[in-house]
């Protein structure tokens, strides 16, 4: 049968998809190129922005700092 890998559009030849080695993909090439893709944010899933996604926005931007984490070892003290 053949096969077309879903990166490359290369048609391979196979008796069974379980003879491929990278399936689906041709070779490891093409998985490591598609796995990169994916990683890279080439493929980012696109749907309208909601007001939802950031929380509330005006609060987003009152963020208070971080509590100061108490000294330890204050050279002022020796
Ligand atoms: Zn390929």
């Amino acid at each position: 049968m053949k096969w077309r890998c879903p990166y490359c559009r290369q048609e391979v030849e196979v008796q069974r998809l379980e003879d491929l080695p990278f399936l689906p993909f041709c070779c490891e090439r093409c998985k490591m190129a598609d796995l990169h893709g994916w990683l890279s944010g080439r493929y980012v899933i696109s749907r309208p922005m909601e007001e939802g996604d950031f929380g509330d926005a005006s609060a987003a931007e009152q963020e208070p700092p971080p509590p100061a984490a108490p000294l330890r070892g204050d050279p002022s003290e020796n």
